[in-house]
């Protein structure tokens, strides 16, 4: 399609006729698929559905992670112009990628909202594709490895945050996004020596054998050199890679409900995810964004790429398949 054609074109995210290609819809109008993808539930032969899960009810302090995937998908409609910066690939032009909307659940039943997620990501990856989620806090993340570890078992767990998420939980019934990481160690999800954090800067009394890559390490080492260190400490397993965008510092992602300084650049975070190419990764998701206290968007904006980038490392490897 020619730039000119963008002025006739709208609401491609109900109206395009084709899953793949770069999308020149006015950025500004329009229905806000994530990356303009065709909204649809039917997932045959799709490659790569993204979903949003608007819960926010495992909060330790601020909520509004309920409104991340609507600003999330927002903040993407300035990006299918062009294939990602970097990756020497278009995956918007090469894979069938949709977005298959939301999680549908009662907000006044949120114990059975673990189970409703599990399902809802569970029947995605049954019929095909991998799964790329936006939140929601943070606690999502245990639902959704659950669902992943049935298909592929245990997984090495890349975690982009400020916090461990390790905190002692040994009660089923609570749901807490601050003991998300405990549980699917606990669980058997996750395969802790396979497993790594990168930009913690809170303490955490037992990280149960996963591996940690601190903030000041980040700063002192570079992208490079973790990189270098999550790959091997993945290695060949089937990996899922969750961003905490408190991981990034809150000059460059404010909003978000636990801002903790000292955090990573947005620069740093690109990086090491590129050189993350080629990894096994099976799925992964942005969480915490909270548009209440984006004041400037720059966190949505954030959330964004970080979920356009979890989009090449899942396709990287299907290249010229
Ligand atoms: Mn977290
Ligand atoms: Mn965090």
């Amino acid at each position: 399609m020619a730039l000119e054609d963008a002025r006739t074109q709208v609401d491609l995210a109900f109206t395009a006729r084709d899953r793949r290609g770069l999308a020149y819809e006015n950025a500004f109008g329009g229905a806000t698929s994530f990356l303009r993808r065709r909204y649809t539930k039917d997932l045959a032969g799709v490659d790569l559905a993204v979903t949003g899960v608007p819960f926010d009810q495992a909060v330790t302090h601020r909520p509004g992670t309920r409104f991340g995937p609507r600003a999330i998908r927002e903040a993407s409609a300035l990006q299918p112009f062009d294939p990602p910066y970097g990756w020497g690939f278009s995956p918007l032009e090469e894979f069938d990628i949709v977005d298959c909307g939301d999680l549908a659940f009662d907000y006044a039943r949120v114990a059975a909202f673990p189970d409703r997620l599990t399902a809802h990501v569970a029947g995605i990856l049954a019929a095909g594709p991998a799964v790329v989620t936006l939140g929601g806090d943070h606690y999502i993340t245990f639902p959704i490895l659950r669902a992943h570890a049935e298909k592929y078992g245990p997984l090495a767990l890349i975690q982009f945050d400020a916090h461990s998420d390790l905190w002692p939980d040994d009660d089923p019934a609570r749901i807490d996004h601050g003991t998300m990481s405990y549980k699917a160690v606990k669980a058997g999800l996750v395969d802790p020596a396979a497993s790594v954090q990168i930009g913690i800067r809170t303490e955490c009394p037992d990280y149960l054998g996963v591996s940690v890559i601190d903030a000041p390490e980040v700063h002192r080492t570079g992208p490079e050199a973790v990189a270098a260190k999550v790959r091997a400490i993945v290695g060949e397993r089937p990996c899922y890679v969750s961003f905490d965008i408190d991981c990034l510092d809150p000059a460059f992602a404010p909003g978000t409900g636990t801002p903790v300084w000292g955090g990573l650049a947005s620069w740093q975070a690109a990086a090491i995810l590129r050189a993350l190419a080629g990894l096994r990764v099976v799925g992964g998701d942005v969480v915490e964004v909270s548009p209440p206290y984006d004041t400037t968007g720059a966190t949505a904006i954030a959330g964004a790429h970080v979920a356009h980038e979890l989009i090449c490392l899942c396709l990287w490897p299907r290249r010229g398949r």
